[in-house]
């Protein structure tokens, strides 16, 4: 006789989190890459960036490697260096952050709204300096930041604004895309992303002459001439103008972004109807669910946090997590605050007590799947071992799932 009685919520494969949605069109596109021979920065490249352009109804975009890389030249272009401060949000990746250090600058933190987990505006304006050159607000979890006080702040005090809008491709406040607000806008396409080119990242500005300088950055310091190396019109020579990266994207990683931006709609409709669905199945559980999406504001619905407070859902974040992965279940932690972490603390001195809101949000929250991947039967099994991990029923699956040394 089987001792374990399968539990009808156990599943026979581990959800894996963040899985991409790669599409038939996205695998053609890079065999064609790969059968043309162009592999490197190329059409295809300049195609992704007209095609996001036109998505987002901004002005100028550069493809570049990553969203790191789109951060560390928008601080370049925007003049930003040693002596400068720089404001941002103590829950973020830390991306965020080593792209200010790396730029020379001084990231000076502020902890969120508990409610939205975004920058707060308020004690944003408390900690400008005479210092202070920019603000990088982070649009998290892709619940776009209160733009109009943000923009208002920036205004009254000369400051330069970048969003770092990787969680927030499909975000808009107050009908107005998310990164045409600032003077630079930096996007992600990593594998976890709304949408993938595997590894990848755009920037939107507004003006030519920023996006010419980034341009040349991204790629060596090159005069903007060596692009047209890519192209089919005669030999052109290049000079370097400036100390430059190597933070170009490839036609290969833009042959999947161009598909899977034709279907970055359907996959965001996708994903707000399970957030939708989660909020209606753990509405009256001992968990916090994430706030409503604000008025006037479209939500680009990239993570789907829940906070599990030990005291009120009687098991501690930590043995959540590991309950969730023993039922086969992929899940994510978006962040521990910034001040958690040991280099920080010791180059900045940042202490985890000083941003109470971002220590406590990070210490408790976890991040359930929430991809276009997903199917009904997936969605089903996440609420479903929610609900038997809060519920601790019922009690002979609970404990027959339970591994030795977890706690009950
Ligand atoms: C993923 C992420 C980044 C970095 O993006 P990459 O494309 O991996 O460099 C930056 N900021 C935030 C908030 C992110 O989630």
């Amino acid at each position: 006789m089987s001792p374990v009685p399968s539990p009808s919520t156990m599943r026979d494969s581990f959800l894996v989190f963040g899985a991409p949605a790669i599409g038939d069109a996205e695998i053609a596109e890079v065999v064609a890459s790969l059968k043309s021979g162009w592999l490197g920065t190329g059409r295809k490249v300049a195609q992704f960036e007209r095609d996001f352009l036109a998505y987002k109804r901004a002005s100028h975009a550069i493809a570049v490697s990553s969203c790191t890389a789109a951060l560390r030249l928008s601080l370049l272009a925007a003049g930003i260096g040693p002596g400068d401060e720089v404001i941002t949000t103590a829950l973020t990746f830390c991306a965020t952050v080593n792209a200010i250090i790396h730029a020379g600058a001084t990231p000076v933190l502020v902890d969120v709204d508990p409610a939205t987990m975004n920058l707060d505006v308020e004690q944003a304006a408390a900690r400008v300096t005479s210092k202070t050159r920019a603000i990088l607000p982070v649009h998290f979890a892709g619940r776009p930041c209160n733009m109009e006080a943000l923009m208002a702040l920036a205004e009254r005090r000369g400051l330069k604004l970048i969003e770092d809008c990787a969680h927030a491709i499909e975000a808009e406040f107050q009908g107005r895309p998310t990164g045409t607000f600032g003077e630079f806008g930096c996007f992600s396409f990593y594998v976890t992303k709304n949408i993938t080119t595997g590894e990848g990242g755009m920037v939107l500005t507004r003006r030519a002459e920023d996006a010419d300088r980034i341009k040349v950055l991204a790629l060596h310091g090159m005069s903007q001439d060596a692009w047209k190396r890519f192209g089919d019109e005669g030999y052109t020579h290049y000079h370097v103008v400036a100390a430059g990266f190597k933070f170009n994207m490839m036609d290969l990683q833009a042959a999947i972004g161009i598909h899977q931006l034709r279907r970055i709609e359907p996959m965001w409709a996708q994903r707000q109807e399970i957030w939708r669905r989660y909020q209606d199945a753990f509405d009256g559980w001992p968990l916090t669910a994430p706030a409503e999406p604000e008025p006037d504001t479209r939500h680009a619905y990239h993570l789907y946090t829940v906070l599990i407070d030990e005291a009120r859902s009687g098991i501690s974040r930590d043995a959540f997590l590991n309950a969730m992965t023993a039922r086969q279940i992929g899940v994510g932690v978006h962040y521990l605050s910034l001040p958690e972490h040991p280099y920080y603390q010791q180059a900045f001195g940042w202490k985890p007590e000083d941003y109470p809101h971002a220590t406590r949000i990070g210490r408790q929250t976890v991040s359930l799947p929430l991809s276009p991947k997903l199917t009904d039967q997936d969605v089903k099994d996440v609420i479903a071992a929610v609900q038997q991990v809060l519920h601790r029923v019922p009690e002979r699956a609970g404990a027959a799932l339970r591994k030795p040394g977890e706690p009950s």
